[in-house]
């Protein structure tokens, strides 16, 4: 699996060659998340990445993940044009993809289209 940090310095470089400004909002001090979150956390990036350059015509890119005591929220957000009736969950694709897997940990993926794209993964806390 990839370590968060290492998938946020590659989608810098992807963002970077598609001439896509990217914006961090909040530093990741994730503390105590475990390996799998993170590794989860990595591949939804990377997916929700590939699908703003691909599908978004954004200019902006910002991510923001936060930490609270209960869980690990993640977000993507583009400035692009997103039309509802085109985010399709078809079986082997990448929105499907995401989801099935932050159901495996519990997870959950929602989508808010309102000035661009705004993927929203939460995860819960498996306190120790
Ligand atoms: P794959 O991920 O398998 O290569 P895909 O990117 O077309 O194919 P999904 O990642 O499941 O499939 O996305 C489904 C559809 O949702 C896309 O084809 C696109 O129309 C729309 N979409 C997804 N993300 C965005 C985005 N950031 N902006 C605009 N449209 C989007
Ligand atoms: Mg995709």
């Amino acid at each position: 699996g990839t370590r968060l940090e290492d998938e946020i310095l590659r989608i810098k470089q992807i963002l970077k060659a598609a001439q896509i400004e990217y914006e961090m909002k909040d530093t990741p001090m994730l503390a105590g998340v475990s390996l799998l979150t993170e590794n989860v956390l990595s591949m939804i990036l990377k997916e929700a990445v590939n699908n703003v350059v691909k599908h978004s015509g954004a200019t902006l890119c910002s991510l923001t993940i936060k930490q609270t005591e209960t869980e690990v929220i993640m977000e993507v957000q583009d400035n692009g044009t997103s039309r509802p009736e085109q985010l399709n969950f078809r079986q082997g694709h990448g929105l499907q993809g995401m989801k099935e897997r932050l159901e495996f940990v519990n997870g959950t993926l929602e989508i808010s289209l309102r000035e661009g794209t705004k993927l929203i993964a939460r995860i819960p806390h498996i306190v120790k």
